[in-house]
């Protein structure tokens, strides 16, 4: 299987980043619209994920990518509560 680990990274930092973001923690509507622009702005890196072996090998990664991911995470925050994509708040 092969997958983009910059997605796993962006959901495993997301809850921390928007933490102080009331509106955002409870809709899952921004929450991926947060997903998504981060993950735009970051290079995909992917990877085959094997039984057992998958995550000894990200924890390799992990530190290396999480300031570019947090990075992009919290613009990518700034812009939705500066802008929902959608009207029903
Ligand atoms: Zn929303």
């Amino acid at each position: 299987m092969v997958k983009n680990y910059m997605e796993i990274l962006v959901e495993e930092h997301l809850s921390g980043v928007i933490k102080d973001q009331e509106h955002i923690q409870s809709c899952k509507k921004c929450q991926e619209d947060v997903q998504a622009i981060a993950l735009s702005n970051l290079k995909p890196m992917y990877v085959v994920t094997e039984k057992g072996s998958l995550y000894a090998k990200l924890n390799e990664f992990s530190l290396q990518f999480k300031s570019d991911v947090l990075r992009e995470l919290i613009r990518a925050v700034e812009k939705v509560s500066e802008k929902p994509q959608h009207e029903d708040l």
